[in-house]
């Protein structure tokens, strides 16, 4: 593999907003700086969007709505399939500058490559199965046809921790659907989805049919975007707390809501559970993504049998990751996205301690230029401790116990999130009785990452509503019309 140069992969970034197939300063001049977490420096300057900016590009996604939605099926799947392919082409590219702006290591940069790039791939097989019903109605008066319609114009929020993954999770159903849209990347994170922009119209994109406007003042201009009755879908990934307010806007509207928020995955040890497996599990579970992931395990609830082996068997792991800049070879604990971030884990671990817990690793923001935070073991929680009810978000594994199966399952439910859950038993009634009884959206039985474009992703109470991929993602972005229509023989 040739080394590509930094500087390169940055330059050939677009630095403007896609707007009507035409890439544009903000309309005010204004620009934003994108700064790289493990060093601090800032890295590209994009438009800042101000609100005229979202207008215009609401309008272009309207413009472009009736001729997109008209596009024959096969045509919308085959501009997906040329987009999977030309990520593909581009693949070291992408990673690397989701290594520079997200600090991600570049090995999971290279694998949310391929992850990213599979819903394009998923969408482009979906975008021809779009199908209805035909029958009688019971009295056997009249025939109903039930067909499906694209939503119409959307607006695509998406967050910061996964940059392309994100963004092709709600571009691929949305174009598959004959959709168009307005894409609002996090601003912490704007580079790979400008980069992806332009793939996209690389490979045949008309006008319109995706804009992006990059924004230091996401509340400002979503605002009016969201309030614009031609707006048909908000599909929004990122925090409870800002998707509870997005609801509510999106309330006026009466709009069609996807929303992927936060979560605070249980990662239950049973006693008669395979720790080799359980050990790898917590490894990828926690340290993924530098712990930044909704679906990262936030609670290792371990039976008391095995917490003091499990413990033991996984610091020893978490001991020898290798912590740094994630371009530099064989790091597994990149920084963090922001100085916040870090304060964050820090108040948490501080709080945990404060109730009784034990840091028996880690506990501590390291001293160097960038954002980081040690990997860190935290034993002994205690209930009602912050970092068992609030997402860490950072490099930290926090384990309490339980004593039965009916204790684990409660603990595992007390909470307002309902993402995922991981499960590690080698009793398959067990196994089964937890999807029973865990109150989330996925579950992980025996494996540690469930993502998969082919997969229904989504959460259960306050971690959202709406499924993103599998045959249900393209769903959200199709309205269902029943039409009824006389018996033909009477
Ligand atoms: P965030 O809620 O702060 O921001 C998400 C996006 O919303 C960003 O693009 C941001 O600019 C935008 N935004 C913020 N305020 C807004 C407003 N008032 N109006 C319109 N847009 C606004 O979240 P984040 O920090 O970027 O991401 C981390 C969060 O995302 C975590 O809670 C994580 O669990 C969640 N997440 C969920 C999933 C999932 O699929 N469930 C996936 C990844 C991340």
């Amino acid at each position: 593999m040739t080394e590509l140069s930094e500087q390169a992969v940055l330059d050939a970034v677009p630095d403007g907003l896609l707007i009507g197939g035409d890439w544009r300063p903000a309309g005010s001049g204004r620009t934003l700086e994108v700064a790289d977490p493990a060093t601090g420096a800032v890295i590209k300057t994009v438009a800042d969007a101000g609100v005229e900016d979202g207008a215009a590009a609401l309008d272009a996604a309207v413009a472009a709505g009736p001729a997109w939605a008209r596009t024959p099926p096969r045509e919308r799947g085959e501009l997906l399939r040329r987009a999977f392919e030309a990520v593909q082409q581009h693949r070291e590219e992408i990673a690397l500058l989701m290594t520079l702006e997200m600090g991600k290591p570049l090995a999971e940069s290279r694998a949310e490559v391929t992850y990213g790039a599979e819903f394009l791939r998923w969408f482009s097989e979906e975008a021809v199965r779009i199908s209805g019903r035909y029958g009688s109605n019971g009295e056997g008066t009249g025939r109903m046809i039930v067909s499906h319609h694209p939503v119409g114009p959307c607006y695509l929020i998406t967050p910061w921790n996964f940059p392309l993954a994100m963004a092709t999770r709600k571009i691929a159903p949305a174009l598959a659907a004959g959709c168009t849209s307005v894409v609002k990347p996090a601003d912490l994170t704007p580079l790979t989805t400008l980069f992806f922009a332009q793939l996209l119209v690389d490979v045949g994109l008309p006008a319109g049919v995706v804009n992006v406007v990059t924004t230091s003042t996401a509340g400002e201009v979503s605002g009016p975007v969201i309030a614009d009755p031609r707006l048909r879908k908000l599909s929004f990934t990122g925090s409870t707390a800002v998707g509870k307010r997005l609801l509510q806007q999106a309330a006026g509207g009466v709009l069609r809501t996807s929303m992927e928020l936060g979560g605070n995955a249980p990662f239950l040890v049973f006693d008669d559970a395979d720790l080799d497996v359980a050990v790898d599990a917590a490894m990828l579970a926690k340290f993924r993504n530098v712990g930044q992931a909704c679906t990262a395990a936030n609670r290792f609830l371990v039976h008391e049998r095995v917490a003091g082996e499990f413990t033991e068997r996984v610091t020893e792991r978490v001991r020898s990751l290798p912590l740094g800049r994630g371009t530099e070879k064989g790091v597994q604990v990149g920084p963090l996205i922001n100085a916040a971030a870090v304060g964050k884990a820090g108040a948490l671990v501080h709080d945990a301690v404060d109730r009784g817990a034990e840091v028996v690793l880690g506990g501590q923001a390291v001293e160097r230029p960038g954002s980081f935070y040690e990997a860190t073991v935290v034993t002994g929680v205690r209930r009602g401790s912050d970092i068992l009810s609030q997402e860490i978000f950072g490099p930290v594994l926090s384990i309490s116990t339980f004593a039965d199966e009916a204790e684990g399952v409660r603990l595992a439910n007390d909470t307002e999130y309902g993402l995922v859950s991981y499960v590690f038993t080698s009793d398959l009634a067990r196994g089964l009785r937890m999807i029973d009884q865990l109150e989330t959206g996925m579950m992980g039985l025996n494996v540690g990452v469930v993502s998969n474009a082919g997969a229904p992703f989504g959460g259960v109470k306050q971690s959202g509503v709406g499924r993103e991929g599998g045959i249900e993602g393209i769903g959200e972005y199709l309205s269902t019309k029943y039409t009824l229509t006389p018996d033909p023989y009477a």
